[in-house]
């Protein structure tokens, strides 16, 4: 099975199209739509989910390229602002790789981009608000 986020953009002359039934039925894929972008007579952006067998995720795919639908995967990352962060350490107690840590003896957090795995604890549970993810398309 495979599942990964993917960011289409396409044209104003595809907005109208069933596209994302034709994948479901055609293709037999799961689709969970994240971020719509839909404007009748401009271009349009999603932001979704796709799950499904390989050989039907790929022929998905290759669907919607030939379309001229354009697909790429979705990259996101996790960025802290530094302006707010009080450097409490409440983050470094949820973040379950320690991306998040303590610097000794300065008792400033530290965060190391490399190692987030995206999974949003600590955007949630900052009390400053000072952690966010970042959708890239
Ligand atoms: S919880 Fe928020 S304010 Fe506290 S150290 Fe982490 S990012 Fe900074
Ligand atoms: S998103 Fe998850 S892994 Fe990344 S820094 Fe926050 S708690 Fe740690």
């Amino acid at each position: 099975m495979v599942n990964q986020k993917v960011v289409l953009k396409f044209s104003a002359a595809l907005v109208e199209q069933p596209i994302i039934y034709r994948l479901i039925k055609n293709y037999d894929l799961m689709v969970n739509i994240i971020k719509a972008e839909i404007n009748p007579r401009r271009e349009g952006s999603l932001i979704m989910e796709l799950s499904g067998q390989p050989d039907n995720f790929q022929s998905g795919i290759s669907f919607l390229e030939g379309l001229g639908v354009v697909v790429e995967p979705l990259s996101q990352t996790v960025v802290r602002d530094e302006e707010r962060c009080s450097h409490c350490g409440a983050c470094t107690v949820v973040c379950p790789v320690g991306a998040l840590y303590m610097n000794r003896p300065s008792m400033e957090v530290g965060f190391d981009n490399e190692k987030c795995l995206v999974c949003g604890l600590c955007v949630s549970y900052c009390p400053l608000k000072a952690m966010d993810v970042k959708w890239g398309d």
